[in-house]
């Protein structure tokens, strides 16, 4: 989500399409070995516009100093006042997906992966209690009437009419591998492979027949790093899977920027151009012959180098996939 294309909403009009929304912890539940579920709770979430599959909302934790009275709501350009506001009382924003909602019960489910005490959302959340309230940035169901109101709620899992799906992601991707599986249609096919800390990780899930989801542990690989798991998996598999690249798919690699993950984002999505890149101005995904529509998202270095692999040397096409550097290792999100 590009925060600065986003805008909070007031109660008075003009409404806008995203809001801030206000909510308390209602529930903290432990899943695996590093996953807390914690379900919000907040009178405002009536009107979350809910749409499931990777949909992402932006979480505003409360500073230390001044908890969460310095965030900028009720005004459209909030994205820059939250800039200006000097950084010691300034709260850290975060992207996390929603793996549930319930907007008749006011309720919204996040599951947050547990990575120590390195990062402030991580921390916030292995010292939550009941009732600690945070902010939820998010679409406004009120306000959404644009003529692709799914896009609207932040969700880019598109596979158009692929015949075969492919998902991977590490643990930060399980609640948006976890939606998008249970939302597939029940003739889907494709494969599924997950990156995870340990065997704990492992989450019930409801996946199509024709849909294999394989669960990649880390502590059954020892000496592997982060990613390498998952980047081994996807290899094997789509070299299997795919035909050798096509003259097609080599000039369309020709145009594939390299990304510098420390300063760009990674996030190239059907219709998008990522940082540096020609836009290609293709609204639709999923028609090439190969009728495969790739869908990853974790470590921006491990995606990045999946991307690279599938686009430049398996001649999958750009506008079949979608990467998503959901967080950088050794780096803050700031
Ligand atoms: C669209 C989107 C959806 C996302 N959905 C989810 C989700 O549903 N659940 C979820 O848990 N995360 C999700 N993430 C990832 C999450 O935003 C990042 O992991 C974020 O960096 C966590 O913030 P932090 O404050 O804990 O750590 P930061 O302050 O950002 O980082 C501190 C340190 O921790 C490291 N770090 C960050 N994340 C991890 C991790 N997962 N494992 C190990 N080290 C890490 C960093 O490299 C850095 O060294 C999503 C990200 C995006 C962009």
């Amino acid at each position: 989500m590009s925060a600065s294309n986003h805008t909070s909403v007031a109660t008075t009009p003009p409404k806008v399409a995203y809001a801030a929304f206000a909510v308390t912890v209602a529930r903290i539940e432990r899943l695996g070995s590093s996953f807390l579920r914690v379900t919000f709770r907040g009178d405002d979430l009536a009107h979350f516009h809910f749409v499931g599959l990777d949909q992402r909302v932006k979480l505003v934790l409360p500073n230390d100093e001044s908890g969460l009275s310095t965030f900028p709501r009720g005004i459209e350009d909030w994205y820059s006042a939250w800039r200006e506001t000097p950084e010691p009382q300034r709260c850290v924003l975060r992207t996390y997906t929603v793996r549930d909602a319930r907007p008749a019960l006011r309720e919204i489910d996040i599951d947050f992966v547990v990575h120590g005490e390195t990062g402030p959302a991580t921390r916030w959340v292995s010292n939550a209690v009941i009732g600690d309230e945070l902010l939820v940035i998010g679409p406004d169901a009120r306000t959404v009437d644009l003529d692709d109101p799914r896009r609207v709620g932040g969700a880019e899992f598109n596979p158009g009419n692929a015949g075969r799906i492919l998902l991977a992601g590490d643990e930060t991707a399980v609640p948006a591998i976890c939606s998008i599986l249970e939302a597939m249609p029940r003739k889907a096919r494709g494969q599924v492979f997950i990156e995870i800390p340990t065997k704990a990780d492992i989450l019930p899930v409801v996946a199509p027949g024709g849909v294999t989801v394989c669960w990649l542990a880390r502590d059954e690989r020892p000496g592997l790093a982060h990613g390498e798991v998952l980047d081994r998996a996807v290899r094997a598999w789509v070299s299997e899977m795919v035909p050798a690249p096509t003259a097609e798919g080599h000039r369309d690699s020709d145009r594939l920027a390299d990304v510098d993950i420390d300063h760009d984002i990674l996030w190239e999505v059907p219709g998008e151009a990522a940082p540096g890149e020609e836009p290609q101005g293709v609204a639709e995904p999923a028609t090439s012959k190969l009728s495969l529509y790739a869908w990853l998202a974790g470590e921006a270095g491990c995606i990045k180098d999946l991307r690279r692999f599938l686009v430049r040397d398996s001649g999958v096409h750009r506008t079949d996939v979608a990467f998503m550097g959901y967080w950088r290792l050794g780096r803050s999100e700031n």
